[in-house]
């Protein structure tokens, strides 16, 4: 059964947003409702939320890491400057 929520705490640094407890899905109502105090958070999994400041440093990782995946299995990333010659 779906639990509605009336807020959302953040998992890493329990910073806490209001969300209106009628609406069953915020992070999707994100998306169309303007000045939304949701916006910049971000669900990590159905129970793991992160505020915008968490988020950023979540996202920076997750970067990281991926970036050392690609390195794994041989894949890096090239980067090629053109230019044209008259
Ligand atoms: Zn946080």
């Amino acid at each position: 059964m779906f639990q509605r929520i009336s807020k959302i705490t953040c998992d890493k640094c329990g910073r806490e947003v209001a969300v209106d407890p009628r609406d069953d899905d915020p992070f999707l109502s994100a998306f169309t409702v303007e000045n939304n105090d949701i916006e910049g958070w971000e669900r990590i999994s159905d129970d793991v939320h992160l505020c915008p400041a968490c988020a950023a440093t979540y996202r920076s990782k997750l970067a990281e890491y991926e970036d050392e995946l690609r390195r794994v299995i041989g894949v890096t990333n090239v980067s090629v400057s053109v230019t044209a010659s008259n």
